[in-house]
């Protein structure tokens, strides 16, 4: 029996309208565990007005009531964050252990905004004239909608919606239809812990859906994390349909091994940094670079036998450290990049292909692989293949690494492992990418930072979460204000200046 996955629209669960639907895989099995109901343009529309009907209410409930319910709903998810992560595992198929730190990941964020009275408290100048003050209010946009991708079905959608609630917004959450349970989750523990009906609802779908929100003159601003290509069309259509929009794209992350680097603690950041999560991570380490043929010489011997001892298996396996891929489909494309590779003349020194699990044959595994001698024409290099598959790129020197990175057309994170601290500093200012790592693999920023990257990985001006996260789910106000005092001071016909 398939289960039936249905949209949360006002406080309901509720059927599609459409009659169309998209399977739902266990990717350790194959097996179809779900049905996931794709929304129409009218079933969406239908969701975006039942978020602007409860729009005008939840901008008026105070920032401090908002941020009590936020805080009641991360007492729920942290206690419950075991189911969550089962969830995770059973539809995307990483790790239990990676599903429950994406899970704390995404909490951060609530905890982040729970702060809500104190970051939305404002500037005031008083006397910015004589006796005329000034201050700034930041109010919510009214209906947001974000769409996720497949790969943190949870902590992405938690990158965008507290801080949209916690700043008085209705939230569309459209989840990706590879993975969408753990999105409904998230609305009934939202709706447990208070939040009025039709404040946060969930319509799944594809390009219908997503198109329905991009078009929708009701929607005032969307936050998008997927694929280059489809980031760079929200941002393109978003916009100009007059929205706000913050547009994550692809990636292809490159970490450059010094010679002076403490090579052990780099092969441990590599292992984590490029097979964890089966490199279905945006921050995922897709590129080492050693600098000098010692170092990386030094680099694959160590690499090579942890690689082939990787433990692959069910992510629900206590054991495993990288479980299968999200989908046939997405394997193949994996596999694909692999004979590319090989047939481009990388040198294959560890084959991931032609992993067969007893139990699990019809799963999506693929184990670790390893390429060498790379070259930065090859499309093994310039393309995100988002699997377990690094690539390494041999360099002379630091100015030739540096120059790779900021050469390429991505430029979400990035790392150096180094004693050097001139080294160090020199690559973190000049290093064309959002997020950098000094001795540490994937620089995914806390919750009070904000997460984003650069040139193709981000369309948009403004990252997520934090700070970024707040200015971009609210819109600035600043109000003069003169009180009468009797005194007169005439008609002024010149432009305002300070007397
Ligand atoms: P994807 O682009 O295929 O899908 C993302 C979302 O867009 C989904 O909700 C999907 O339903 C929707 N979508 C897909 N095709 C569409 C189309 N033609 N028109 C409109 N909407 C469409 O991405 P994915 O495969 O789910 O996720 C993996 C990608 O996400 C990788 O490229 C990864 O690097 C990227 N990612 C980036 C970040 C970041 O922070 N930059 C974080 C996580 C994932």
């Amino acid at each position: 029996m398939v289960k039936n996955i249905q949209h949360h629209i006002g406080g309901k669960l509720v059927d599609g309208k459409s009659g169309r639907i998209s399977p739902v895989f266990n990717p350790a099995t194959g097996e179809q565990s779900g049905q996931v109901n794709l929304a129409n343009t009218a079933q969406v529309n239908e969701a975006i007005a039942v978020a602007k009907a409860a729009a005008p209410g939840w901008a008026a409930t105070t920032p401090l009531r908002r941020a009590r319910i936020l805080n009641k709903f991360l007492g729920i998810a942290e206690s419950r964050a075991a189911e969550l992560a089962a969830v995770i595992t059973s539809e995307h198929g990483k790790v239990l252990s990676d599903a429950m730190g994406e899970v704390q990941r995404g909490l951060e964020v609530v905890e982040f905004a729970t702060a809500a009275p104190t970051l939305l408290k404002s500037e005031f100048t008083e006397n910015v004239g004589t006796r005329v003050d000034s201050y700034a209010l930041r109010q919510p946009l009214g209906v947001v909608a974000g769409i996720t991708p497949f790969n943190f079905p949870a902590m992405v959608p938690m990158w965008m919606f507290p801080i949209a609630l916690a700043a008085g917004n209705t939230f569309i959450l459209k989840p990706s239809e590879r993975d969408p349970s753990a999105s409904l989750l998230l609305a009934k523990w939202l709706e447990e812990a208070g939040l009025p009906a039709g404040v946060f609802n969930v319509v799944h779908g594809d390009k219908e859906a997503v198109d329905a929100i991009l078009l929708s003159p009701d929607i005032s601003a969307v936050s998008f994390v997927g694929s280059t290509p489809i980031a760079r069309y929200i941002y393109e259509t978003g916009t100009r349909t007059g929205k706000r929009v913050q547009a994550l794209g692809g990636a292809k992350n490159h970490m450059i091994i010094m010679p002076d680097a403490d090579m052990d603690q780099a092969v441990d950041a590599l292992m984590g940094a490029a097979y964890g999560s089966a490199g279905e991570r945006c921050m995922a380490i897709s590129v080492a670079v050693p600098v000098g043929k010692k170092t990386a010489d030094t680099l694959i011997a160590k690499l090579e036998p942890k690689i082939r001892a990787l433990k692959v298996a069910p992510g629900t396996d206590k054991e495993a450290e990288m479980g299968p891929l999200v989908t046939k489909q997405h394997f193949d494309k994996v596999k694909g990049y692999i004979d590319q590779g090989e047939k481009e003349g990388a040198k294959l020194v560890v084959d991931g292909r032609g992993l067969k699990l007893q139990g699990y044959e019809n799963g999506y595994f693929l184990g670790g692989t390893l390429f060498d001698n790379v070259t930065t024409d090859m499309k093994i290099y310039k393309e995100e293949i988002f699997g377990p598959v690094l690539s390494v790129v041999r360099v002379e020197d630091y100015n030739t690494a540096a120059k790779m990175i900021n050469d390429h057309e991505y430029g979400n994170g990035t790392a150096i492992f180094t004693r050097d601290g001139d080294a160090a500093r020199e690559f973190a200012h000049q290093i064309q990418v959002g997020m950098v790592g000094i001795n540490v693999p994937i620089p995914v920023p806390m919750a009070f930072h904000s997460f984003g990257g650069w040139k193709a990985s981000l369309f948009g001006d403004h990252h997520m979460h934090g700070p970024e996260g707040l200015r971009f789910y609210t819109k600035l106000k600043t109000i003069t204000s003169r009180w009468p005092t009797g005194i007169r001071a005439g008609a002024e016909f010149v432009m305002p200046t300070m007397k």
